[in-house]
């Protein structure tokens, strides 16, 4: 067995003895390219913080909800709270798959009407976990293809998990399919240039580009799964943002989904829900492996494994979003976002940018064509103390694009707004 040995010549720290194990590293990490993309932003912006200490920095960046849960939600998850300091409203573990009632609540508000049913929904502490479980249950031994730019969990998981080669700077990782999703292509990837591989993450209203894709655009990606025998990977997290009925709010409503498609979505940006964590993936009786076995028993296989079920609290929450009440608030919160977004719309059209996205989603996107997206961002922080988010942070494609998130309190975004517009009208 190794034994602890000093090293004098540690790789990370050179100049310090330090103890080393005899475990190595696994090798994936090293793929890795400057952290995960949102702990940047963070470094950059406290270095910006530093050098104007008196500068009032508005985030547009991170995403991350900012308005309190409403009244009808949050009193469900107090009361849930304050019942287990009691005898009579004690509980401990749950179903590993989620209480039954939030399970069925989950299945009449959004799949009963597309056929799927209560037993097929996991509910869980949100979407991003679910995603990593999901890269577990398939393995390392399966290919990926993701849209570009996207959401980067998807490519991180997928490269922590060794199914991908090293980084190319402009490229992205090999091994990866990466699907353009650009405005000439109204945010849809040319299928017909996408080579086959076992998962397909899609996500829509996309994250960063806000786009919904159509019901014709669904259509095509289902035969396009189905075709190639490809199992879809969809996540839902904003779908209670369309409004385009154009646009369907679940992948479920394409038929012949249930065999080629699992859908992940979550409380967190429908509630205010980022902190308490609850969300659900729906894996469809009849998806299967190609050797005929039931995917639905894996993903329960690795729930009851890995997973020991969502908080009893944040559940409490999340049937009190279903229920009549609760649901109104819901939708009046994503209200308030989409009014975020429009306001972010409105100006940065005004200004003569080209601005993609805030309809269907709380997200921005806002080309600046031929410069570098760190440029644009360095840009906008160090001239109006504003943090976006840079495009190429979320795939090769999102070069020459920030996102700002409409996620902020009203008055933040009038701020930015009034920022952005003193220091960029006329520049364009
Ligand atoms: N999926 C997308 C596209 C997201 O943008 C996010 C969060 O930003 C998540 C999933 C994560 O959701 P959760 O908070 O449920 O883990």
């Amino acid at each position: 067995r190794p034994k602890l040995a000093v090293k004098t010549s540690c790789v990370a720290a050179p100049e310090k003895q330090q103890v080393c194990t005899g475990v190595r590293r696994n090798e994936n990490f090293g793929k890795l390219q400057a952290g995960y993309l949102f702990p940047e932003i963070a470094r950059r912006r406290r270095a910006h913080q530093e050098k104007h200490p008196d500068a009032r920095v508005i985030s547009l960046g991170i995403g991350d909800t900012t308005e309190p849960i409403p009244r009808f939600i949050a009193d469900a998850m107090q009361r849930a709270a304050a019942g287990l300091g009691t005898l009579e409203g004690y509980s401990g573990y749950g179903a590993e798959q989620g209480r039954g009632e939030v399970r069925e609540a989950l299945c009449e508000r959004f799949y009963a009407h597309v056929g799927r049913k209560a037993s097929e929904i996991f509910v869980s502490d949100g979407s991003k976990c679910d995603i990593g479980r999901l890269q577990m249950m398939f393995g390392a031994g399966v290919s990926v293809a993701v849209q570009d730019p996207s959401y980067p969990v998807y490519v991180d998981s997928s490269v922590i998990m060794g199914m991908t080669g090293g980084y190319q700077e402009g490229r992205g990782f090999g091994g990866i399919q990466y699907m353009p999703c650009r405005p000439e292509s109204d945010f849809f990837p040319d299928l017909r240039k996408v080579g086959r591989t076992d998962l397909i993450f899609f996500c829509s209203p996309n994250n960063p580009t806000g786009a919904a894709a159509t019901r014709a655009q669904l259509t095509e990606l289902v035969a396009h799964a189905r075709e190639r025998g490809s199992i879809l990977i969809y996540d839902a997290a904003y779908a209670l943002y369309i409004s385009d009925p154009d646009c369907p709010r679940t992948i479920f409503e394409i038929p012949g989904a249930e065999e080629c498609a699992i859908e992940t979505c979550s409380f967190s940006k429908y509630a205010g829900f980022t902190g308490v964590r609850l969300g659900w993936t729906v894996v469809p009786e009849a998806l299967r492996y190609a050797d005929g076995q039931p995917v639905i028993a894996d993903f329960n296989r690795i729930m009851t494994t890995v997973f020991n079920g969502a908080s009893v609290v944040a559940q409490a929450g999340g049937l009190a979003c279903l229920q009549e009440e609760g649901f109104k608030e819901m939708t009046e919160l994503v209200a308030f976002y989409k009014e975020n977004a429009e306001i972010l719309r409105r100006a940065f059209t005004e200004l003569g940018f080209s601005v993609y996205g805030g309809t269907n989603a709380p997200y921005v996107w806002v080309g600046f064509p031929g410069q570098a997206s760190w440029d644009v961002f360095a840009t906008i922080l160090e001239r109006c103390n504003l943090v976006t988010t840079p495009g190429s942070g979320f795939g090769p494609a999102g070069e020459g694009f920030v996102r700002a998130s409409a996620f902020g309190h009203r008055d933040d975004i009038l701020e930015a707004v009034e920022r952005l517009k003193r220091e960029f009208r006329g520049a364009k």
